[in-house]
């Protein structure tokens, strides 16, 4: 029998990037702590199968412009494929593919009965109409729906999409089928089968963790500082919740640009700069901040909450922070994380436990739908805080027991979920 060569990089192909090879060396440096045999191990190295389609969309003056999309469904092991939907100039295969690994293992760390997925489409929603982005996400949908299903592949918003976005794509999905198939995405408004609290439910998720992490600090987070990039979905609900634990935000940043100011940024009013101006820059409240200094800003936790691969090895020694939340994936880079895992003075709460809490929404969502019984504002959140703080203290238990930093205790924790169930099973035929 001849034997297999050792993948390399040149051997990741079309998923080949920084993001997808950084996904997949977390894998390898965790893998053999899971104690799951390799073969299970070895099919989840790649994703199981990923869509490349043509989206053609009639702009508003008559024009055509072309985008690219894709689906990609890294695991279906554990139930439908779950993730985001994403829509930025950025979005490529590789990055979706990442986005995709990050899924499964995030699933697998909550207990979820879902796999791990992420799609996107390369368009820019900020130069786009209304109209253009709806014909945008109903043609996108349209090409991609023999490959999604409420039982195969459930998507929901992202960086660029939104409630409305998941509401174009339930009524797409539903006029072609022939029937109301509300479960086909989850972050639908609340009037459309949506679930209450699933729209702050990642910063909500956010917030708990930090909570969780200043308690085992033994650190207040009345009074304390926090610095925050990123100002849409999941970075504003962040910033509202540590204001309403009396948390000072002296600092945000977005796409825009950044503002400071050492006393607090008044969050309400920088959210209403935000709806008229779409950017935090300017706000009257505070001062612009150079977009380079945001994250070296001295605060007690830290929140990258915008895109990927913004904390590098370059600057990582700036940051000046008692808690890093990771709320965005893989903010970090891989040679960044292994410089800080040195640093016994910041906390870092991973990725995929940070910001667990809009999927485990999502599923909340995805079970009231099935039953067609829906639960109130109370349940939700009783329901979020016990699961994230669970998470929280069964990654912080293993990592001391280990004596392994966060990140790996919640891969290794996550993986394994996934990966047994695989080994388990099976492999077909
Ligand atoms: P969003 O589109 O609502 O907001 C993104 C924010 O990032 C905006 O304020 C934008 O201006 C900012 N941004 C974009 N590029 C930037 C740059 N180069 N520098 C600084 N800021 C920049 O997206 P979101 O839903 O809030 O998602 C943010 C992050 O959280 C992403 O990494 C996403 O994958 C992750 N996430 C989102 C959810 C969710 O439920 N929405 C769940 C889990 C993880």
């Amino acid at each position: 029998m001849p034997t297999q060569a050792k993948p390399t990089n040149r051997e990741f192909g079309e998923y080949d990037s920084p993001f997808f090879r950084q996904v997949v060396r977390q894998f390898d440096e965790v893998k053999e702590r899971t104690g799951v045999p390799s073969g299970a191990l070895e099919r989840l190295r790649y994703p199981k199968r990923a869509a490349i389609v043509t989206v053609p969309v009639r702009m508003d003056d008559g024009s055509t412009e072309v985008f690219r999309g894709y689906r990609v469904q890294h695991s279906l092991t554990s139930g439908p494929g779950k993730g985001g939907l994403r829509y930025h100039p950025s979005v490529s295969l590789p990055e979706v593919s990442a986005l995709a690994v990050l899924m499964s293992w995030k699933c697998g760390l909550m207990d979820l009965p879902f796999g791990g997925a992420k799609g996107g489409v390369n368009c820019d929603p900020a130069v786009l109409s209304k109209l253009e982005i709806e014909r945008t996400t109903r043609r996108f949908t349209m090409e991609i729906l023999p490959f999604i299903g409420p039982d195969t592949d459930v998507m929901a918003p992202d960086v660029g999409t939104n409630e409305q976005v998941m509401a174009w794509i339930y009524d797409t999905y539903s006029m072609n089928v022939g029937q109301n198939v509300p479960r086909i995405v989850t972050g639908k408004s609340v009037s459309l089968y949506g679930t209450v609290g699933r729209r702050e439910a990642t910063g909500r998720g956010v917030v708990y963790c930090i909570e969780e992490a200043a308690k085992h600090l033994g650190m207040k987070l009345d009074g304390s500082r926090a610095v925050i990039q990123g100002f849409g979905n999941v970075g504003s609900v962040t910033a509202q919740e540590l204001d309403s634990l009396g948390a000072k935000v002296i600092a945000v940043g977005d796409v825009g640009g950044a503002v400071c100011n050492a006393r607090g940024l008044d969050v309400p009013g920088l959210l209403q700069h935000c709806s008229t101006h779409r950017t935090v820059r300017g706000f009257p409240g505070g001062e612009d901040l150079p977009s380079e200094d945001l994250l070296a800003q001295e605060c007690e936790v830290l929140v990258p909450a915008a895109l990927e691969r913004v904390i590098t090895a370059d600057h990582v020694n700036r940051i000046r922070c008692r808690i890093l939340a990771e709320a965005a994936n893989g903010p970090m880079t891989a040679e960044a994380d292994e410089i800080l895992r040195e640093r016994s003075d910041v906390f870092v709460i991973p990725d995929i436990l940070c910001n667990a809490g809009g999927v485990t929404v999502s599923y909340f969502e995805w079970v009231q739908d099935i039953q067609m019984f829906f639960w109130d504002l109370n349940d939700v959140n009783e329901r979020l805080r016990r699961i994230m703080t669970e998470a929280f203290h069964k990654c912080r238990e293993y990592a001391e027991k280990e004596r392994i930093d966060m990140r790996t205790a919640a891969l290794v924790l996550g993986i394994r979920n996934v990966a047994l169930e695989k080994a388990e099973r099976g492999l077909y035929p």
